[in-house]
């Protein structure tokens, strides 16, 4: 983590005002008194609940090195070297992009609408055969995360692996020049943020942005099967020296896989390339074949044996309910892909129960996604029409919206198999009774509709 004197910290975020104690050092940063160490530095922030600020004699009392504090709030706590700064988030970020180019750390950023954090999880897996890596926690990848990820980092990491979200345009800009990556990566074009954005256009340029900060003769990896970003890259001007790599499902791509083979529980594959061995991912999930491909690449371009990539995404561990597998008390598989939900993300996880390999039944229960904007019915609807009761048996849903989502689809299915839930109770009582032993239920829906709650039930049966 960072270590600096309070003199060095001024510098660094350009504060002009006098030093008090100025060789005093601190080490890491911490935002939240709840976590706070003795010796950070603590930043307060304001939030849309609370204002840090309040919480600063609580920091200092918990051993806060030193506190900055946004020049406009009354009552700095005393007892503790204070620096006033006009805007705390600023002085963060400014920090942040300090500390980054003080150090030699080669960076990997990583945007797109789905599978930011699971390709994240494959790049760092891959790097970490052979270099010191640093990536991101969980999801700590916005305007506050990222920067905070950064200052996390020991001065001798080698590589960092660093995940950019983003709720509207102009973000991914700001997280990009912080970050200064040397390969780009952008998984995909979804709906996610549509109802902030608009379109997908405005989506697609949006993650685009991440090329605003990727070095001169960086490489960007992108989802060529997307049409929007392939015509965005394409259309680029000024940008002469950053090298392109496409991945996708479809053979115009430099990366597509071949030999693509669904096991119990991995999926095998190989590059489109001569003489490619045969890569091993221990995820369901023909989407995360493809969040492989781009992990590949970029691990080849920061230097890694292809022996190593082989080995890292084989052994990867991947953050929970991403196509997450757990048994039921009754023995039925059940995959908890709760972590979020779009179209994009729901109809890649309607493919992964597809292709599951299985002598029992195959039940998608699927929840609302939310923050669709306006045409959210007609999304939800869409994904009713495709669903095909040859290859899934049963399809229950959960909320209001994936209400219509059964109502698409109920006439095409035997009676009986498509129920649509509104409350919790019952879905949990009606899956308990139904599920047996070499069954495969699937869990899809936005996070707020807190389906992992079901999946709980199932699992302990409380
Ligand atoms: P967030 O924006 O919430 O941080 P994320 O982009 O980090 O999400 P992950 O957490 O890796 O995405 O994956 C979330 C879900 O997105 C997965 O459970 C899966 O359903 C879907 N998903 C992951 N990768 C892809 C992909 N390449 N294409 C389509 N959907 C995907
Ligand atoms: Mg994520």
């Amino acid at each position: 983590m960072i270590k600096r004197t309070i003199h060095q910290l001024m510098k660094m975020i350009r504060c002009e005002a006098a030093p008090a104690d100025a060789d005093l050092q601190f080490h890491g940063v911490s935002t939240d008194t709840r976590t706070l160490s003795p010796g950070n530095l603590f930043i307060p922030l304001a939030g849309e609940r609370f204002d840090g600020h309040e919480f600063a004699a609580q920091a200092a009392a918990r051993g806060a090195a030193a506190v900055l504090w946004q020049q406009d709030r009354p009552g700095a706590p005393e007892g503790v070297p204070v620096i006033r700064v006009p805007d705390t988030l600023a002085a963060l970020q400014e920090l942040a992009a300090a500390y980054r180019r003080e150090l030699p750390v080669r960076i990997i950023g990583i945007t797109g609408s789905n599978g930011k954090t699971t390709t994240k999880d494959m790049v760092a897996a891959c790097l970490m055969t052979t270099y010191k890596v640093h990536k991101t926690q969980g999801n700590l990848n916005n305007h506050i995360g990222l920067p905070l990820t950064i200052l996390q980092m020991d001065e001798d990491t080698q590589m960092a692996v660093l995940e950019m979200g983003m709720s509207g345009s102009g973000e991914i800009a700001l997280l990009s020049k912080i970050a200064l990556p040397e390969t780009a990566i952008i998984t995909n074009i979804g709906e996610a943020h549509l109802q902030q954005l608009g379109s997908r256009e405005a989506i697609a340029r949006a993650k685009l942005e991440i090329i605003e900060g990727l070095r001169e003769d960086g490489l960007l990896i992108y989802n060529g099967d997307e049409p929007l970003l392939a015509e965005m890259v394409a259309g680029l001007e000024g940008r002469q020296a950053m090298l392109r790599f496409r991945f996708g499902a479809q053979d115009m791509n430099d990366y597509y896989p071949l030999a693509l083979i669904h096991h119990q529980d991995y999926i095998s594959f190989k590059l489109n390339v001569p003489f490619s061995p045969t890569f091993t991912i221990p995820l369901p999930g023909r989407h995360n074949v493809m969040n492989a491909l781009a992990a590949i690449a970029a691990a080849k371009f920061m230097g890694v044996a292809e022996a190593d990539i082989v080995r890292g995404l084989s052994e990867l561990r991947v953050s929970g309910m991403r196509s997450e597998v757990l048994r039921s008390r009754h023995g039925a598989t059940l995959i908890n892909d709760a972590y979020n939900a779009n179209p994009t993300a729901m109809r890649a996880a309607i493919q992964m129960l597809e292709d599951y390999h299985t002598k029992g039944r195959k039940i998608a229960v699927l929840g609302d996604m939310l923050e669709l904007g306006e045409r959210e019915a007609e999304y939800h609807r869409a994904i009713g029409a495709e669903l095909d009761p040859d290859k899934i048996d049963y399809v229950w849903t959960y909320g209001p919206l994936a209400a219509e989502l059964a109502e698409e689809a109920m006439d095409r299915f035997p009676a009986g198999r498509v129920k649509a839930f509104l409350d919790k109770e019952t879905l949990s009582g009606e899956l308990d009774a139904l599920l047996s032993e070499q069954d495969i239920c699937l869990f899809k829906a936005s996070r707020g509709m807190r389906l992992e709650e079901v999946i709980r039930r199932l699992c302990d049966g409380g």
